[in-house]
């Protein structure tokens, strides 16, 4: 299906870097950090899985030479973990040499629970030789995420802790929002006891205000975490964050291959069904 672009442009920053580049460098100029994410996921043949690692190493040196800032984000399907994990593994390892030199850092999005064992045995073997090149994300709706959040804390890793994108059933995954902050917040007292640097990815404000509260209750500094949101969502709240000397940085997504993402978003919040419509009238 070739729906057009005008549809996403809420969502995802544009369908190139060019596109993008502009609108990470606005973010910027407010104090506000970025991740790129360069959009698609689930791909299953090599000679498309090998472009987009070509893709990954030329954001890295265009970042780097457009001296943004701005880190990276990767979903493992996109490097060939449907195809072979051995193949996947170089492509992570080649991307990750290239970061170490650059000086750049990857986060390894988490994807549906089929890959959360994998994912997190690949980061694992990766931030044994990339160190503080590579970050995770962990789902604070999945069970298995009492033990997995001490298992990663315990060796220090740069965890972006966020609720859960993908539709998973009640054996898997917790499905009521209030059993899901509950976790969410536990997890997040680990992280801030155990990791140098967590990650907050949420717009909910009865987190952001609770983290909040509880660093102060704790006199934990605005400088030991981050709070991190999606593009197109609460930049003015990120804006403030950032002038109060919070860290704040948004995830930018740009590419062709929008729709799997577009459609989450969709389908997480009616307001942005609404965004959407709002969008297509006005053009
Ligand atoms: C930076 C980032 C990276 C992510 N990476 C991943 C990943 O790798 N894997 C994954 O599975 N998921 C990822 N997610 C998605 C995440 O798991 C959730 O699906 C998504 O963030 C929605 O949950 P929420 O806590 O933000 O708010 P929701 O649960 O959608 O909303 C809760 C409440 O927050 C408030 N709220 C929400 N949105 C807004 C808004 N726009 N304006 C005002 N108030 C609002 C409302 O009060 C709402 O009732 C990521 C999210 C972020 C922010």
């Amino acid at each position: 299906m070739n729906l057009p672009f005008v549809l996403a442009k809420r969502f995802v920053a544009g369908e190139s870097f060019e596109d993008a580049e502009p609108k990470v460098k606005k973010l910027n100029d407010k104090k506000i950090k970025v991740t790129l994410d360069l959009l698609g996921e689930n791909v299953k043949d090599k000679k498309m899985a090998d472009e987009t690692v070509e893709k990954y190493l030329k954001l890295l040196k265009s970042i780097h030479s457009s001296q943004i800032d701005s880190t990276i984000s990767i979903k493992l399907t996109m490097m060939g973990l449907d195809i072979d994990e051995n193949y996947c593994r170089d492509n992570l390892f080649r991307l990750l040499e290239q970061a170490k030199k650059l000086d750049q850092f990857v986060r390894i999005d988490m994807e549906g629970s089929d890959y959360t064992q994998v994912t997190i045995d690949l980061f694992r073997e990766a931030f044994h030789s990339y160190g503080n090149h590579v970050g995770i994300v962990i789902q604070a709706y999945l069970h298995r995420t009492k033990d997995d959040i001490p298992d990663l804390a315990g060796i220090g890793a740069d965890v972006r802790l966020c609720k859960g994108a993908y539709k998973e059933p009640e054996q898997i995954a917790l499905q009521q929002m209030p059993a899901i902050r509950e976790a969410f917040k536990e997890y997040v007292k680990i992280l801030l006891e155990k990791t140098p640097y967590p990650r907050i990815a949420t717009h909910d404000d009865e987190l952001i205000d609770w983290v909040n509260g509880y660093t102060e209750d704790n006199n934990i500094g605005r400088e030991r975490y981050e709070f991190q949101m999606l593009y197109g969502l609460r930049e003015e709240t990120m804006a403030r964050f950032a002038e109060n000397g919070y860290n704040a940085r948004i995830y930018v997504p740009y590419g062709t291959m929008w729709l799997p993402y577009f459609k989450r978003r969709l389908m997480e919040r009616k307001e942005n069904i609404w965004f959407v419509l709002s969008t297509m009238f006005k053009n």
